[in-house]
């Protein structure tokens, strides 16, 4: 089996890295940065992200795992006074593999140029720097409204913890396969209308905003990845097709993870 690690950089975490590597390649696994079956993150969930992002063009060849160097994360969810325990584990093979959905993203340019596809993990957001972010939102090809405000969200079950929480978003188990659309702060009154509500989107209801002001440019986030679209057609968000895979060896359940995270840590 090939093997990876994507470390967050910091001292503690590059010292893990090292030894997982040396344990790893004593029980003959082997070190392949380019094709690794799989990858083994340590750092935060900010890492994880990267490690996903690294390796989503494989996503079906490759299964991840998180470690934590510092809080208890929601993809970095092993601590490291466990990694013996896992080393061997891994060295057992073969793992069980949970998979958790993905948000599909699609951005369409004006004058047909180039189309930009991504995969999340966590979310996409929408948003400009100039003024308010005005687009219509359309679900499945039918009208649904047209939003003024700071942005929209999309998450999927696993990023509902992340910017989602924070925009007041429902937590989604990931056994759902859906995305979810949360607003950014819209702007509501006689005038303006929009749902208020985050709405929960299964499979194949495609949802696509496409903006109303053609001369704005939009700062469109993909989990950790910020960047400037001029031109926006359209942007559709669905479930993906693709989905991550993890590898498992312990049952850490998500509802104790959420709970361990933002209820407590104690065990009583
Ligand atoms: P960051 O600014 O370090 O991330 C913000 C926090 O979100 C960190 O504590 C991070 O954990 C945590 N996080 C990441 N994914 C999570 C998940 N699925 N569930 C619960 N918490 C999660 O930036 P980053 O580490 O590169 O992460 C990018 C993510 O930050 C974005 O995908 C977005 O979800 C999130 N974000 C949140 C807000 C907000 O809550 N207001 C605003 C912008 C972006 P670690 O410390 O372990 O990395
Ligand atoms: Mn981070």
């Amino acid at each position: 089996m090939k093997f990876a690690i994507k470390s967050k950089g910091d001292e503690k975490s590059n010292q893990i890295r090292a030894r997982i590597e040396q344990y790893l390649i004593e029980f003959d696994l082997i070190y392949d940065s380019e094709e690794p079956d799989l990858v083994i993150s340590v750092g935060g969930d900010g890492t994880f992200l990267e490690a996903f992002h690294t390796y989503n063009h494989r996503l079906r060849d490759t299964a991840f795992i998180g470690i934590h160097t510092g809080h208890l994360g929601f993809y970095a969810d092993w601590v490291p006074d466990e990694i013996e325990k896992l080393i061997i584990e891994i060295a057992k093979k073969p793992f069980q593999v949970v998979e958790y959905p993905l948000l599909d993203l699609t951005i369409y340019p004006k004058n047909g140029g180039k189309v930009d596809h991504f995969l999340a993990l966590n979310e996409c957001s929408v948003k400009t720097a100039e003024g308010s972010v005005v687009l219509d939102l359309s679900i499945k090809d039918e009208h649904f409204e047209r939003f003024r405000g700071d942005g929209l969200c999309i998450s999927t079950p696993s990023g509902s913890t992340a910017y989602n929480k924070a925009l007041g978003g429902g937590i989604i188990h990931p056994s759902l396969e859906s995305i979810q659309v949360t607003e950014i702060a819209s702007i509501n009154n006689r005038v303006f209308r929009t749902i208020g509500s985050p709405l929960i989107l299964p499979k194949h209801h495609v949802c696509k905003l496409e903006p109303i002001h053609d001369e704005r440019s939009f700062l469109i986030t993909v989990d950790h990845i910020t960047g400037t679209y001029n031109n926006v057609d359209a942007i559709e968000c669905k479930v993906a097709s693709e989905k991550i895979r993890f590898a498992r060896f312990r049952s850490f359940p998500f509802w104790k993870r959420v709970h361990d995270s933002f209820v407590s840590d104690d065990r009583t």
